[in-house]
């Protein structure tokens, strides 16, 4: 395990999101290695400094006053229009969690679409959010997505061929869950957004650069891909080539 591997495992490690292999792993490599132990000694301090700091107010009483005071009295809000509000609200996350298995998104809005799938990848660099699974291994975070998604996006393992598989993630696109499947090549993520699309036409891996991020997509298969990353528009080629080739070879994933 190499360090840019462990400092991504360390936030799991503190917690407590790791199995018992994993958490292995890492604590091996954190008790042979001076940076990362300065490093989770770092992450345990912060993490502790959040939780024991008092960061609750209590609003004095005078001040809660002045604002009852202020909002005018509501009238007709009784307890069953609530209870009805709150029977609606269920409802509609009802609805809301079938949209889980209904990934079919549409290509009207490339841009805007194109947009969200950065915002996502920014969001999964965040502390704690790249992996849902954390594996290396493809046969773990393939039936992973079984029963998560409708169609779980092809996993494959390219770490022979210079891009490591760090694992798999649910994430949302479009108000859509949709499989993510996380690479790195060196300290470069490579998130790999996979949807169902209706566009049975196979369309040629193209370039953008959004944010000062590169995005590459592509369909095939009934797919819509998308690869993000900070890694330049050469090596990020070089990644979906290798995964195109490596998706027909598998005979899809
Ligand atoms: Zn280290």
């Amino acid at each position: 395990m190499t360090c840019d591997e462990a400092d991504i495992l360390l936030h799991a490690l503190i917690d407590g999101e790791l199995d018992a292999g994993h958490a292995r792993e890492v604590e091996n490599h954190v008790a042979a290695c001076k940076r990362c132990t300065a490093d989770l000694k770092a992450y345990r301090e912060m993490k502790a400094a959040v939780t024991t700091a008092d960061v609750r107010f209590t609003a004095p009483s005078h001040l809660r006053q002045r604002i009852e005071a202020a909002i005018p009295r509501s009238r007709g809000t009784s307890r069953r229009s609530l209870l009805a509000g709150f029977a609606m609200g269920s409802v509609v996350s009802a609805i809301a969690a079938t949209g889980l298995v209904a990934i079919v998104l549409r290509d009207d809005d490339e841009r805007r679409i194109a947009s969200e799938v950065v915002s996502a990848h920014l969001r999964s660099l965040q502390a704690g959010h790249l992996t849902d699974v954390l594996s290396t291994d493809q046969h773990t975070v393939k039936p992973w997505f079984n029963g998560r998604l409708d169609v779980s996006p092809p996993v494959i393992d390219l770490t022979a061929l210079g891009f490591t598989l760090i694992g798999g993630r649910l994430d949302y696109i479009d108000g859509r869950a949709i499989g993510a499947v996380v690479y790195k090549r060196r300290a470069h993520v490579i998130n790999l957004f996979v949807a169902q699309t209706p566009n049975a036409t196979h369309s040629a891996a193209r370039t953008e650069d959004i944010q000062g991020f590169n995005i590459r997509r592509w369909r095939d298969h009934g797919l819509s891909l998308w690869a993000v990353s900070d890694l330049n528009a050469d090596e990020l080629a070089e990644f979906s080539e290798k995964f195109e080739k490596a998706m027909q070879a598998n005979g899809n994933g």
